[in-house]
Parts: C-alpha cells; structure tokens; sequence
C-alpha cells in the first residue's frame, strides 16, 4: 500500500523508523527487534540507508522482509550521495523487483574529504527523487528540516529548497527530530504560506541515551529547550530512568502534537522495542492500529 494512501485517514496512526545493522554480524538482532516493532501494528516501517556497500543491501532486505513477510508496509531510504546514477538505479531496480511501494528520497550526508559530486552523481535529492519518479509508480517522501537545514545559512532559503524538491514529485515530508513543538508548528504555517501542502509527518525521537543526544543535536543543530535540559541532567547518568523520562517526554509531545490535529506520526526507534511498545500503551486509548 502506498504511504499517500495511509495518510488520507483522520484517525491519529502512528509509524516507526528502524536502520539496518552495520556489519551483517547485526543482522539477526536488528530482524528481532524490526519483527517486535512490527507486532506493534504501526501504519509503516520506514528503513533508513547507509553509505553504500553492505548496509545498502540490508536496507533492501529489511523493507521486504518487513512488507512481504509481516504484513506491515515498508518505507526504504534511499541515498545519493555516496553512489553513482548507475548504482542508485540498481537500488531502485531491486526495490522494485521486491514489490517495495514507497521510497524516502536523500541526498546523505556528503563524505569527507571526496570530491562532490562528481560527473555521475546527483547534487541534490531532489534530482534522485525526480528519477525514482521516473522509473516507476513509486510514493515517494522526502527530509524536511523545521530548524533548517545545517548546510542553509537561511531558512528561507531552506524553504525554496524545500518546495523546489515537493514539486519534482514529493507526496509526504517527514521532519528531523525536533524537542519543542512550537518549532514545528511555526515550520508548518511557514511552509503552508509557501504554498507546500504536502502531508508532513513529525519525526519523534525518545531520548535514551544522554551522550549520544547531544552529540546529534550538535551535529543537526536541533534546539534543545530547558524542559529537556532539565531532564537529560537529572536523569543522564541513570539509563533506567533516563529511558523512562525520555519515553514520557516524546509521549507528551506526540499527544501535544495528534490534541492540534497532527494525525500521522514518525518514531525514531532506534531498534529498540521496549521504547516502542512503552510508547504505544502510553498511547492505546489515542492510536488506531
Ligand atoms: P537535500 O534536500 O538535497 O538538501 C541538502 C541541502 O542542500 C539543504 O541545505 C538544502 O537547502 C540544499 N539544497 C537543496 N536543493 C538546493 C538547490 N537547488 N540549490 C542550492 N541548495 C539546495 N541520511 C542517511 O544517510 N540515511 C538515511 O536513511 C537518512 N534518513 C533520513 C530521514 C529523515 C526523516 C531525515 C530528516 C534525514 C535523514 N538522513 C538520512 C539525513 C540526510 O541525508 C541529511 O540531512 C542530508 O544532509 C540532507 O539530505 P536531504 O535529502 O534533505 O538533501
């Protein structure tokens, strides 16, 4: 089922994101934990993309074991900038030989130290998304950014970018992770004004881990407002309660989000099931599944 189909429904739904192991030696436990994730019954799986190489090939296998095996529909990242054209094309020919419906279109991160790009690459992911569009009926959902992109000195900039990209084919937008609401709600009337109508879907990353957060948020430059300041430095060096507060935050801000009619709603997972699980009974009177 395509993910555009999902997200005509009115009722609150809620999908999850999960990323492939790194070497093959992960494989089986990352399966376990997708397989607990998708007994969940969320609206989606979405399966992001390494760079190249082994992880690619997972990325594939996890979306078709995820739609053809357990039911759930599958979103397979698909990224551009540690690949050639040909080698991209040779993803979206084995996504399509699987029956895979819905791709997320991006460019990646640009590696270190590489010339980028070079004669056979995309720039931009919306040069990747308008060939995905090309060579089939793929749904395809692409990155927004409600902070702004790091690589953009100015969100309006961001902005163009943005609806440049929607029109080459985009039918949802799912955002980076964000801690305060009001930030994307602000993003969302910025865009609508803009003329971009596409469904977005907020990206909700429950915070387990302390260190390793504000390591990402300095990378992204997400914000990270007092209120989740205030926890991570109570709770950081406990993994137990920092584990449980991190879950009732991204609790509170789901409900926060579906109470202002925000229906769909993205779960970075982190492979872990029992913040998965914990997050659905929280919300087991809200969700349909
Ligand atoms: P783009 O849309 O190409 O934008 C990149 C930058 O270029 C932006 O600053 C944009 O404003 C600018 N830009 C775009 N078009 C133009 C133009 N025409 N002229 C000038 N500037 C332009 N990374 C992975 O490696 N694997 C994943 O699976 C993955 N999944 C992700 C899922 C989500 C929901 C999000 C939010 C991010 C994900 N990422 C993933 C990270 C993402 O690949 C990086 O943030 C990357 O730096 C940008 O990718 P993009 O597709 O947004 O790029």
């Amino acid at each position: 089922m395509k993910i555009k189909e999902i997200l005509k429904d009115k009722e609150p739904h809620i999908s999850f994101e999960v990323f492939p192991p790194k070497t093959d030696a992960g494989y089986e436990s990352v399966l376990s934990a997708t397989e607990k994730i998708a007994a969940l019954k969320p609206s989606f799986i979405s399966v992001t993309y390494g760079a190249g190489g082994g992880t690619s090939k997972n990325t594939v296998n996890i979306a078709s074991h995820i739609q053809n095996d357990l039911g759930v529909v599958s979103l397979a990242h698909l990224t551009c900038a540690s690949s050639t054209k040909d080698e991209v094309r040779q993803v979206i020919g084995k996504l399509k030989e699987e029956g895979i419906e819905n791709v997320l279109g991006l460019r990646g991160d640009i590696p270190d130290d590489v010339q980028f790009p070079v004669s056979n690459q995309y720039k931009y992911a919306y040069e990747l998304i308008q060939d995905i569009k090309s060579q089939g009926s793929f749904c395809v959902g692409a990155a927004c950014y409600p902070e702004g992109h790091v690589e953009t000195e100015h969100k309006k900039d961001d902005i163009e970018n943005l609806k440049n990209k929607v029109e080459c084919g985009v039918d949802f937008l799912t955002t980076q992770m964000f801690f305060d609401n009001n930030i994307l709600y602000n993003f969302l009337y910025r865009i609508r004004e803009k003329g971009i109508t596409v469904p977005v879907l907020p990206g909700i990353m429950p915070v387990t881990n302390s260190k390793q957060m504000k390591r990402i948020c300095s990378l992204s430059g997400t914000a990270l407002p007092e209120r989740f300041r205030a926890i991570v430095d109570r709770f950081g060096e406990n993994p137990k309660a920092m584990q449980q507060a991190g879950i009732a935050y991204a609790t509170d801000q789901i409900i926060d989000l579906i109470a202002n009619g925000i229906n769909n709603i993205h779960i970075y997972s982190m492979n872990k099931p029992e913040v998965a699980e914990a997050i659905m009974y929280n919300l087991s009177e809200i969700v349909k599944v």
